[in-house]
């Protein structure tokens, strides 16, 4: 209940005036999104790769109305490929395809990609292309297919709460597509989503399944122990070496587990979000955790 409400507010503009102007939330936001500028996420990333971590690069926006805010996005993409080769940081970065402009048209979202794919390609990095909300799978899925028949550059998220996921998992490893396995941060209906925690625990656990054997290098992208000691159990059953593929998590989340995961060998990558538009991914951050919600509203009382 909380999470749906959490989630619909993510779309109000009174609360993200206020919320990304008061003070206190700020820097509340500052536990998830380490700051609104490159710099301060190649900090952050530094720190990260000092601590055995890599790193993906997420230049926080999505739902972009305009060209030239998908352009301006696209450009702060390749920036951010160019600055993370300069810098010797080991990170690649992670977008949503509505911030490069799915919104305005699916060929326009196409050309922008493959502009950020190809300096990728140039720079010898990687670009993950999140997944949004179910009106946006299909389009998702379609530009990720069409990028990956002309380069290795560009992976993907399938999401286990939505039912759809094997089916997809299944034609991406198809095309060899590298995939990051996630739970789903978005509301969606029942009709297409399992709604309750244990189901898509299960379905995230078959999943993993399927992935790690697949000779592809995958990720599994959670902060959740079990999932993540059911991957472990898994990959030594089969021999699946711990080379073979990562984990990730989000930066400022289960911190310990990130380098406890590391002193055993594992590999683990951070994704780091920065910029201006951080308020939808602070919201979303919320929404998964209702302890989250109380630190929150404890912080907003002291003032
Ligand atoms: C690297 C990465 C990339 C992602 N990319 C996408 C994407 O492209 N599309 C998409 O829909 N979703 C994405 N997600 C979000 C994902 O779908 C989940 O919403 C999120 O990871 C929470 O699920 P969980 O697997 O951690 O398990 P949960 O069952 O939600 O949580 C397990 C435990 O993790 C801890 N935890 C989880 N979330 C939080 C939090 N916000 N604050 C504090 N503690 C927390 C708590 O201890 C909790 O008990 C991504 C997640 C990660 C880690």
């Amino acid at each position: 209940m909380l999470r749906t409400i959490l989630l619909a507010l993510a779309k109000s503009s009174r609360l993200r005036r206020w919320i990304t102007t008061n003070h206190t939330t700020r820097r509340m936001a500052s536990r998830f999104v380490p700051g609104e500028e490159l710099a301060l996420a190649i900090e952050a990333a530094r720190v990260s790769n000092r601590s055995g971590m890599s790193v993906s690069l997420d230049h926080l926006g999505e739902n972009v109305g305009t060209s030239e805010d998908a352009v301006r996005a696209r450009a702060a993409y390749t920036e951010a490929l160019e600055r993370i080769a300069a810098e010797g940081v080991d990170a690649n970065v992670s977008l949503k395809l509505t911030h490069l402009g799915l919104d305005l048209g699916e060929t326009f979202c196409a050309e922008q990609l493959r502009v950020v794919t190809r300096r990728a390609e140039e720079l010898g990095n990687f670009v993950r292309v999140d997944m949004e909300g179910s009106a946006y799978t299909d389009r998702t899925l379609r530009l990720v297919q069409q990028a990956r028949a002309q380069t290795a550059a560009i992976g993907t998220v399938i999401q286990a709460y939505l039912y759809r996921s094997e089916e997809d998992v299944r034609a991406l490893l198809g095309i060899g597509c590298r995939i990051r396995l996630v739970k789903g941060a978005y509301k969606e209906p029942s009709n297409i989503a399992f709604r309750r925690k244990n189901d898509v625990d299960a379905n995230y656990i078959k999943l993993l399944k399927i992935l790690l054997p697949s000779g592809t290098y995958h990720a599994l992208a959670t902060h959740d122990p079990r999932m993540i000691e059911a991957a472990i159990r898994f990959a030594a059953e089969q021999g699946i070496t711990k080379d073979k593929f990562e984990f990730q998590m989000l930066y400022g989340i289960r911190t310990d587990l990130q380098s406890q995961l590391v002193r055993q060998g594992y590999r683990v990558r951070v994704y780091i979000p920065f910029g201006k538009d951080w308020f939808p991914y602070f919201m979303r951050r919320l929404a998964e955790r209702p302890a989250n919600l109380i630190f929150f509203a404890r912080a907003l009382l002291r003032g």
